[in-house]
């Protein structure tokens, strides 16, 4: 009776599924490498072991032992299903995935049982190929013969080997091949296997041991499990990605580092010891204990398999070493074929049917199906590398070139800035000839200018001599007759005194007058004299004025004036001007009877008065007295310069001011006086009188006053340190000629007292004048109208560049111009040489000469 009491019934495995081929439906591989990423469990797929029963043919013994008996086994191989007899009417009939019959030929067998499994393990699954069986049921025939004399008996393990070497690219694929036997003494260590026939040698060497093992145990291959394990490492780069390599060097090295698949599949084919081990163990008694582990893990191995088919919860995987090595085999991811062998002969029937049971139970075991594929980092890293070098060779080449490259722009850039250094140089050349051609020109042009202007000025020139030489001869004229007169009066005087002389002789003879006391006659005689005498000193005084101004009219057209005209000027004095304006003679005449009626110290305090009237009469008195040098020591002596300074200080008004500085700059003209006036502080009132006033007469005043002060070489320092240059400098903001020819006196006074002591080695250094700045004034005035000022700078100028450490300033101030002006074109031939003098001494200014291609 059937297990499960099926009578002649289909013993079907329950989830056995109707497949009609042995193969398994797998996943399509292009669907699987699309996700690389993705290997989770959703990747895999279930896949039933899938069992063969193969009938070996009977053998020579069988022939004749059995030759009265029917198989006990009758196959139906188109149904793929198998009768086992149990009598001669009885049977049961089991189904598997396929029926190989006696006459199946090992090429059939390998692509039924093991081609599919191989396939899959390329394509980086786990495999395994299992024989079960009986010994002597061909198990070692169907999976081990080597097929040396007839290639077409060539076994599973052989077709595999040759199928894999001939699937992988020994440039990216590896597979390494080690072979287990008996006890698990491993015979082939882990080989690199690259070729058939080292694989065979390999096949060779261990069924010679497990021959040999078997041997002495009096059976054949009984009682040794044998195990070929094959790795099989695949590389998916370069086969699978999209884009050619050089694409991915070029561009997208994010993409690029997307690392190459691996896929690691491992293919094990078992070749059992013999089954009935199973049941025999045990009952040989004496067993060797290799011969125990042996049949031990033979009954490991069915139950496992039971609690697989079964579904139980508990698989005893790790009861043995077969069951572990076959973990992944049975109830793992490993895509599982077994081929259970059975012989014909009935005598075995009871171990071809338990052998028929374990190969229906196998066929419950379901595996779920996982590809073994990971990223190859360690190829990425090989990869990115060697692009790495690639990239540093290139950079290093390209650096090369931009070095190159940029050597090439410097060269070509020196090559240019040197050719328009060169055209520069020669538009300089160009240009300097023409300005020096333009420069002839223009001074040709000013001297011709200057030789009409020149003819021009002789005809005025002699025309206003005409005239000065009418003035003269008339005062010469008019002071003839004031000394004819004088001479006349004292004629008349000597006269009187003779009679007088005579009447007092008369008196003491005792005689008497007639109609005049002789008293009388002598008050009338002394009026008449001093009346006389006071006529002469007016008259005295206009012929001084008058022949003042001749001199100075006639300084400037009449060349032949000579001597030092610096004296000249110094002896100028406003008094002169300051009379004519504040007094006439009937005044003067009775300021100078005040001054002799009420004496110099009433007048002095009534500087003081209360009253502004009083206060001005008295200063127009003072300052008249002061204008006559004989009187000028008796003022001082009477505190009368300390006087006038204190109207300064008070701020009285600008007319007692005007006069009061006029009076200051006459007694100025002593040399003692001017430090006195200095010593009082009269240059900060001075220039606080100048700051203030407004009236060009008042400044004329103060102007002339500091430039007496400016002609002593004793206080030069000072006069400088208290705002004295300064002062004049503000003076010129008024531009009456009169205040300014004041102003260029004191500065030429200033100018030759300072040259005066830098020739005696007394002083060093700068001209103070260009110090608070008064160069570009004294340039500016250099050509000045009127002739007075313009002489006074003249000399000014002269003065100042006597002296080599002025000459950078006034070269850069644009006096060198005007010094070569004046060598040239001053009307005075002694300013004339004393400039050309001037210039042709400093070599400062021949050098700046010679550079400006200059001659005098
Ligand atoms: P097992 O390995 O199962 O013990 P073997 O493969 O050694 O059995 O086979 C025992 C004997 O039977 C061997 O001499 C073998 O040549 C022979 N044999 C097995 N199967 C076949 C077959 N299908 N065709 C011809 N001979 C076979
Ligand atoms: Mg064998």
């Amino acid at each position: 009776m059937a297990t499960g009491g099926h009578r002649n019934g289909l013993q079907k495995p329950p989830n056995l599924r109707t497949s009609s081929s042995f193969k398994s439906k797998l996943p399509s591989s292009n669907a699987r490498r699309s996700t690389p990423a993705s290997l989770a469990a959703a990747d895999s797929v279930s896949g039933r072991v899938r069992v063969a029963v193969r009938l070996r043919p009977r053998n020579a013994e069988e022939l004749v032992a059995d030759a009265d008996f029917a198989d006990c086994v009758e196959l139906q191989p188109e149904l793929k299903r198998l009768k086992l007899r149990k009598n001669n009417w009885d049977s049961d009939t089991y189904e598997f995935d396929e029926v190989l019959t006696e006459f199946a030929s090992q090429k059939r067998v390998y692509e039924v049982v093991a081609k599919p499994v191989v396939e899959s393990v390329l394509d980086g699954y786990n495999g395994t190929v299992m024989a079960y069986g009986q010994t002597g049921t061909g198990k070692t025939y169907t999976l081990g013969r080597l097929g040396d004399e007839d290639t077409s008996a060539r076994g599973i393990m052989v077709r595999s080997m040759e199928d894999i070497l001939a699937n992988i690219s020994p440039e990216t694929d590896s597979i390494s091949v080690s072979y287990l036997q008996v006890m698990f003494r491993c015979l082939g260590q882990l080989l690199e296997i690259r070729d058939q026939q080292s694989f065979v040698e390999l096949l060779r060497l261990g069924e010679a041991h497990r021959i040999a093992a078997n041997t002495k145990l009096n059976t054949e291959s009984s009682r040794s499990h044998a195990l070929l394990m094959v790795h099989v490492k695949r590389s998916v780069s370069g086969r699978d990605d999209e884009y050619p390599l050089e694409t991915q060097n070029r561009s997208n090295l994010v993409g690029n580092l997307r690392p190459p698949m691996l896929r690691k599949g491992k293919l094990i084919v078992v070749d059992l010891a013999g089954s009935e081990r199973i049941h025999k163990s045990g009952s040989e008694g004496h067993m060797l204990e290799e011969a125990k582990s042996i049949n031990l893990s033979l009954s490991a191995l069915g139950k496992c398999i039971n609690a697989l088919a079964e579904n139980s919860s508990h698989v005893p995987v790790r009861d043995s070493k077969l069951t572990r090595l076959l973990k992944d085999s049975f109830g793992g991811t490993s895509r599982t074929s077994l081929v259970v062998t059975i012989g014909p002969s009935p005598r075995h029937r009871a171990e071809t049917a338990s052998t028929i049971l374990f190969g229906q139970r196998a066929m419950k075991v379901e595996n779920m199906l996982k590809i073994k594929e990971e990223f190859d980092y360690k190829s990425l890293s090989k990869r990115l590398e060697i692009e790495i070098d690639k990239l540093i060779a290139e950079n290093e080449r390209q650096q090369k070139v931009y070095e190159n490259e940029i050597e090439r722009i410097r060269l070509e850039a020196q090559k240019r800035v040197a050719e328009a250094e060169r055209n520069y140089v020669e538009v300089l050349e160009e240009e300097k000839m023409k300005c020096q051609m333009d420069y002839m020109e223009s001074i040709k042009k000013l001297e011709e200018k200057w030789t009409i202007n020149q003819q021009k000025h002789a005809i005025n020139g002699e025309a206003h001599t005409g005239a000065v030489n009418e003035e003269v001869a008339e005062l010469k004229t008019m002071l003839q007759n004031e000394t004819r007169l004088r001479k006349a009066a004292e004629e008349e005087i000597q006269k009187l005194k003779t009679q007088l002389l005579k009447f007092s002789k008369m008196e003491l003879a005792g005689g008497s007058t007639d109609d005049l006391s002789l008293p009388e006659v002598l008050e009338e005689e002394s009026r008449q004299k001093k009346k006389l005498e006071e006529e002469v000193r007016v008259l005295r005084s206009q012929l001084a004025q008058l022949s003042i101004e001749a001199n100075q009219a006639r300084s400037y057209p009449d060349s032949g004036n000579s001597g030092n005209p610096l004296l000249g000027l110094d002896c100028f004095t406003p008094l002169n001007h300051l009379r004519s304006r504040e007094g006439s003679n009937g005044e003067r005449a009775s300021i100078t009877n005040l001054h002799e009626q009420v004496g110099l110290q009433k007048i002095l305090s009534l500087l003081e008065s209360e009253d502004a009237n009083v206060r001005i009469h008295a200063v127009k008195v003072v300052a008249n007295l002061a204008a006559e040098e004989a009187n000028q020591e008796k003022i001082v002596e009477a505190g009368g310069l300390t006087s006038l300074l204190m109207l300064l200080r008070r701020y009285e008004d600008e007319t007692i001011r005007r006069i009061a500085a006029g009076a200051i700059a006459n007694l100025a003209m002593n040399e003692s006086n001017q430090e006195l006036i200095m010593a009082q502080g009269g240059i900060y009132l001075l220039a606080m009188t100048a700051a203030d006033a407004e009236d060009p007469q008042t400044l004329r005043m103060v102007a002339g006053a500091i430039a007496n002060l400016c002609g002593n070489d004793k206080l030069q320092t000072r006069l400088r340190s208290e705002g004295g240059i300064k002062a004049l400098l503000g003076m010129v903001r008024c531009r009456h000629p009169d205040v300014l020819s004041q102003v260029a006196r004191g500065i030429a006074n200033f100018a030759k007292c300072e040259s005066r002591a830098s020739s005696q080695g007394t002083r060093e250094g700068r001209s103070l004048l260009i110090e608070d700045g008064a160069l570009p004034w004294i340039v500016q005035n250099a050509n000045n109208e009127a002739s007075l000022i313009r002489r006074h700078v003249e000399l000014a100028l002269c003065h100042l560049a006597q002296h080599e450490v002025n000459a950078k300033d006034m070269i850069s101030g644009g006096a060198l111009w005007e010094l070569v002006r004046i060598s040239r074109d001053c009307s005075r031939e002694d300013i004339r040489a004393l400039a050309r003098r001037t210039l042709a001494s400093s070599s400062t200014f021949q050098a700046e000469m010679r550079r400006l291609r200059i001659e005098v």
